[in-house]
């Protein structure tokens, strides 16, 4: 039971705050939790209860909430500089963290371009390739390639290129149409079939587009290793290996969508480092900034940059946003990258997903789920249930009974995952595991 206090919040809100990627009538039986304050891996409501951020609040948060050493940075930050324009006028912050990006890619993505969201960074690139070509005098490469399954957010632009149907479907009318090629999903595979052939036959159909259709193709879009909005589909690093090879052979940019799978999420701090390979584009928001403050952007290679350099006006990346590079953003994400770097996270990460998944080991085995699968600190499986009227609802009543369990889960359609923050402890790890499977058993109903 809520406390009169704790019930003002929801009423309040409900009345005047329209939720995100909500039917808003649901809120007549899901609840809505009003959050007080944030302390490591836990929320906390108002009546002192707390609910483990399994799921680090839509994949942003890394290090926990109210993470002392993000902390410290944003409160110097703040009496320093909280913003500047970006166009004639630069600042340390935006700069460091430019110069540690490239780094983290061997200098290849030497160039970063900022945004405060995902939906602008995957903008960005579809705008930047196309004129990129453009600039080149290839005006006939108007054509863009995503996979079955694929999220790249929800403007208009970005929405094109996203092939989920309940997002896209009502907007259909508006956007351009964009090629849909085959996705790599290891789950797709035919009996006696790897994830590595599954990945092969995708790329071969990725192929027999480019033969046809090169000429007017700017670039492909992925979402290395996960495609995390499908349902955490998960494919093998070959598929990568082979786009990326494709892009060349037919003269294609490859854009990398690592907004969810970047910043360690995979295992390694970009998930393109697993199949040996780097984008012409690539993109990050979300994890960037610790899920602190808004912040996403692009980084490229030498020679889309230099496709831009030129005396004439036009031939310039005319875009912006307000507050492009803003400096309290930047200095969260400058904290985020150091702590990387002092609690060596992405080896300690390899123990916590061990862990996870062990302590995960009846679930994985329950006749009840099938295609448990990780990825670094990505773990999912797809509950099996055969009635389609018990599948619809089944999210929002594992979000109900997950509540009750101290977690924040939110399955996505009949796929449960865990993408914590990396702060867990290992009691941490097994009260979730614990809870997962209570949670899962209740709702399942055995
Ligand atoms: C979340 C997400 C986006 C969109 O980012 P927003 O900040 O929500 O606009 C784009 N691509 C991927 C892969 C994402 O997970």
């Amino acid at each position: 039971m809520n406390s009169p206090r704790q019930s003002d919040w929801i009423a309040r809100s409900l009345k005047s705050v329209w939720h995100p990627c909500t039917q808003m009538q649901h809120h007549e039986t899901v609840p809505l939790v009003p959050v007080s304050h944030g302390r490591g891996a836990w929320l906390y409501d108002h009546d002192g209860r707390r609910y483990l951020d399994a799921i680090s609040s839509w994949w942003v948060n890394l290090f926990g909430h109210a993470n002392p050493r993000i902390n410290a940075a944003l409160k110097d930050q703040l009496d320093k500089l909280e913003h500047a324009m970006l166009a004639g006028f630069t600042h340390e912050p935006v700069i460091a963290l430019s110069e540690q990006l490239a780094a983290r890619t061997g200098h290849v993505l030497g160039h970063c371009f900022y945004a405060s969201d995902g939906a602008s960074a995957v903008e960005i690139a579809l705008k930047m390739s196309f004129h990129a070509w453009r600039n080149a005098g290839q005006t006939g490469k108007q054509e863009f390639v995503c996979l079955k399954g694929s999220y790249h957010g929800e403007t208009i632009g970005a929405l094109a290129v996203t092939d989920v149907p309940l997002f896209r479907d009502a907007y259909g009318p508006l956007l351009r149409q964009a090629h849909v090629v085959a996705t790599p999903d290891a789950r797709t595979a035919q009996d006696g079939e790897s994830a590595a052939d599954v990945a092969r036959h995708a790329a071969q159909e990725l192929e027999t587009l480019l033969q046809q259709r090169a000429g007017h193709i700017a670039a492909v879009i992925v979402e290395p290793l996960v495609q995390c909005a499908a349902g955490m589909a998960m494919h093998d690093p070959a598929y990568l290996t082979e786009v990326r090879a494709l892009c060349d052979r037919y003269q294609v940019h490859l854009i990398a969508d690592e907004i969810a799978v970047g910043c360690g999420r995979t295992g390694t701090f970009f998930a393109c480092e697993q199949a040996n390979i780097w984008p012409d584009f690539l993109c990050l928001s979300k994890g960037i900034s610790g899920g602190y403050l808004p912040l996403s952007l692009v980084m490229t290679r030498d020679a889309i940059y230099d496709a831009f350099y030129h005396a004439d006006v036009a031939r310039g990346f005319l875009h912006s946003h307000s507050y492009t590079g803003n400096p309290l953003a930047c200095r969260a994400a400058l904290a985020t990258l150091a702590i990387f770097d002092e609690d060596d996270v992405i080896n300690r990460n390899r123990a916590r997903a061990a862990r996870l998944t062990q302590a995960l080991a009846p679930l994985a085995a329950h006749p009840r789920t099938s295609h448990f699968r990780r990825r670094g600190m990505i773990l999912a499986f797809d509950a099996v249930i055969d009635d389609a009227a018990e599948a619809a609802t089944f999210s929002r009543r594992f979000f109900t009974a997950a509540l009750e369990h101290e977690l924040l889960l939110r399955p996505i359609g009949r796929t449960v995952y865990l993408m914590p923050p990396y702060v867990l402890d290992d009691e941490e790890i097994d009260g979730l595991a614990a809870r997962t499977q209570a949670v899962f058993e209740q709702v399942i109903g055995k």
